[in-house]
């Protein structure tokens, strides 16, 4: 593939970068990015250098495991090179490394042993007539430092092998990972603070410098401790004392080491996904910093076939989770104009991998917020995405900062209806005021919809620009003049999906009040200021004609909230508005809160279940089937919006929260006689 400028350019950058982020972390033990973010700008470069082979060169990042030993220590020569482990980042690419690897093989059935990945510092230790003489740390997989002083700190280090009934074994070599508990790693910290001196970035950055302290003292205090997962032996080919990986592990615990008790054996990649997906949220749980699973073949004759590459064994991966922040490109800044009339630029990112889904656009939330960050197009950027949270940029890595990148200049007319926008003196928020600006309708109708809103299934962002854009729909209120026949006209709409839509607008109007007020899109009204103003004022007239000062004095409403209500009702499109939704048959009025009685049809209208535990004789699917025929909602998680509790046998932290809110309770018993009531 022939090469572009901009290739080359890119390809030097990262280089520089990668080797400035090496040098700080392995021989600095100070980090300068995230090891994710490193994981990732790494394989842009391999990428690079994949498509362009002519490109590589030996000081390449992608060439070399590890950095150069620190000067301080003596440099040694490893008898057995320690490499590095190839990484997958998710079962696709685990199944291509196991793909790989038989291709290279006669067809054969394998063992795999699935071992923690422990997020420490690798240290190669040698005995001789069962006695530590060296311990080393990796350095460049050739050479490292001699720690030895520093590794007899380690309690969990045998000066002296156990070596019942192989006495004859002149030469061991045992490969681990020291690390720090994360406990220990915590007080250090705490006293480094207090010191005044620089905190460690993590466990692992901790564990590494501590093993090259020149004071053996301090190390001692340190409390380090050791796994080791590597047994070579001189005369190992003696097959009697190991064939496999697990018996290496087993022979490593009787010879007096602590070898992590979490390693399992798997039979296929299905066991070894279990193991990977069960650790993902357990490892959590460990008093030791993780960050993958290891993978390794367990006969060491298939490994033997197998042998290494120039940076790694074949025959072993390193399954690493899923990061929460990753670098990518920013490729434009474009403006998104919401139901408020505001004005969000909204980066447009080459799509990346985060915490398990593909991201591609970013919020920049407003302009002071891109300039503070000083985002510009083109530049590399830092995203993340923890939880549920939205993806947003964190920061920029100005070392990878093109030359022509450009500044994002906020519009001065709406990029959707073409009129001026405004941003008001001491607002963050540029808005476009136009009432009848098409963003705003699509933005309020999403809004209306939405889950926490009026919850109208099937009606998603797609279809309602779709419906603005054909004219069927120019108010929230002409969802309920829609017909199946009317909607005939959109694309890839069917008669049954027609009929289900209309089915799903229709079951809206069963909403209770609060969620009507809180879809209606009032300006400082969330979903929690609408349930508080519903509580107050049952019914729309009651609030309509309330006192500023009155909605003022609900606790927990602001004079602010207060006075966006207060105008709201004023304006005549929106009492209009409310008029054809009272009409159309949606709750305006506080029903009850008492499960009623209604022709034995919809007693649970309006009330949110949650179900938690074993209940005694309902299957879950069958409570939820009870409480939705009954008019009720059920949804998984508990918040200040569930009416009910039921619970059964085992009921955890959804009982705790229930309990926390003050949230009523119910035993299936209870439950089925509210039914039947
Ligand atoms: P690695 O950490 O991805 O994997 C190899 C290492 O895993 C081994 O050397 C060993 O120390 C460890 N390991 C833990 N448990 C093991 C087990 N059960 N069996 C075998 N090995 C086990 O690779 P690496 O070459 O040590 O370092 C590369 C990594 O270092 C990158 O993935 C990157 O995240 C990080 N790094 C970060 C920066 C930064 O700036 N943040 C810079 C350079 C490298």
């Amino acid at each position: 593939m022939v090469q572009t400028h901009s290739e080359v350019k890119r390809v030097e950058e990262l280089r520089q970068l990668l080797q400035q982020a090496s040098y700080a972390y392995y021989v600095l033990d100070a980090p300068i990015m995230e090891d994710a973010v490193y994981d990732q700008l790494y394989r842009e470069l391999q990428q690079l250098e994949i498509q362009h082979p002519e490109l590589v060169t030996p000081d390449s990042p992608t060439q070399r495991i590890g950095e150069r030993p620190a000067t301080q220590f003596l440099s040694v020569r490893h008898n057995i090179p320690l490499y590095s482990l190839e990484n997958a980042f998710n079962i696709d690419e685990l199944q291509a490394w196991d793909q790989r690897w038989r291709r290279q093989v006669a067809p054969t059935e394998a063992e795999y042993v699935a071992e923690l990945k422990i997020d420490g510092s690798a240290i190669a230790l040698t005995y001789e007539d069962g006695i530590l003489v060296r311990g080393a740390t990796r350095g460049d997989g050739v050479t490292g430092e001699d720690i030895t002083q520093n590794v007899r700190t380690i309690r969990s280090i045998p000066l002296r092998l156990n070596f019942d009934g192989m006495e004859n074994i002149a030469k061991v070599e045992v490969r681990g990972e020291a690390f720090l508990p994360l406990e220990v790693f915590k007080q250090i910290n705490e006293e480094r603070h207090k010191a005044g001196e620089q905190l460690f970035a993590n466990p692992r950055n901790a564990a590494a410098g501590t093993l090259r302290q020149l004071d053996s003292r301090i190390v001692a205090r340190r409390r380090l401790d050791f796994f080791a997962y590597t047994l070579h032996i001189s005369g190992m080919d003696d097959a009697s004392i190991a064939n496999t990986q697990w018996e290496a592990l087993e022979l490593l615990q009787k010879m007096g080491f602590r070898v992590n008790s979490q390693h399992q054996l798997c039979q296929s990649l299905a066991e070894v996904t279990d193991y990977y997906k069960y650790w993902d949220t357990e490892r959590l749980n460990l008093p030791y910093m993780t960050d993958g699973v290891v993978l390794k073949l367990n006969s060491f004759k298939l490994q033997e076939q197998l042998g290494f590459t120039q940076k790694f064994p074949r025959w072993a991966v390193a399954l690493k989770y899923p990061a929460e922040e990753a670098p990518t490109r920013v490729e434009n800044i474009a403006v998104n104009v919401g139901r408020t009339g505001a004005l969000t630029p909204l980066a447009q990112m080459r799509p990346v991998q985060l915490a398990g889904t593909t991201v591609s656009r970013a919020t920049l939330h407003n302009s002071d917020r891109i300039a503070q960050l000083d985002i510009r197009i083109g530049d590399t950027v830092i995203v993340r995405k923890a939880g549920e949270i939205i993806p947003e940029v964190v920061r920029v890595l100005k070392e990878l900062r093109p030359a022509d990148t450009q500044a994002f200049i906020m519009p001065t007319d709406c990029p959707v209806c073409g009129q001026p926008v405004v941003r008001e003196t001491g607002e963050a928020v540029t808005r476009c005021v136009n009432a009848s600006c098409q963003a705003i309708l699509k933005g309020s109708i999403e809004h209306w919809v939405s889950r926490d809103a009026l919850d109208i299934k099937g009606v998603g962002e797609k279809l309602v620009h779709q419906l603005v854009d054909k004219g069927l729909v120019h108010s929230v209120a002409d969802l309920y003049d829609l017909t199946a026949e009317r909607l005939f006209v959109l694309e890839r709409m069917g008669e049954k999906s027609a009929q289900k839509l209309i089915e799903a607008i229709a079951q809206s109007k069963n909403q209770p009040w609060s969620r009507v007020l809180y879809g209606l899109g009032i300006r400082h009204v969330g979903s929690v200021n609408a349930q508080l103003l519903s509580e107050k004022y049952r019914a729309v007239v009651e609030l309509a004609s309330a006192k500023q000062s009155d909605i003022a004095g609900i606790y927990g409403i602001g004079a602010e909230i207060a006075q966006s209500v207060y105008q709201w009702f004023r304006i005549d499109a929106n009492q209009t508005l409310i008029e054809r939704l009272q009409a159309a048959g949606l709750q305006f009025a506080k029903t009850e809160e008492i499960p009623v009685m209604d022709n034995g049809i919809l007693k649970l209208k309006g009330k949110i279940f949650v179900v938690t535990g074993t209940l005694p004789t309902l299957k879950r699917d069958e409570a939820k089937a009870l409480i939705e025929k009954a008019g009720g909602k059920v949804t998984d998680s508990v918040s200040k919006k569930t009416d009910y509790l039921v619970v059964g046998e085992d009921a955890g932290s959804k009982l705790e929260k229930a309990q926390a809110l003050g949230i009523a309770q119910l035993t299936e018993t209870q439950f089925l006689e509210i039914l039947e009531d």
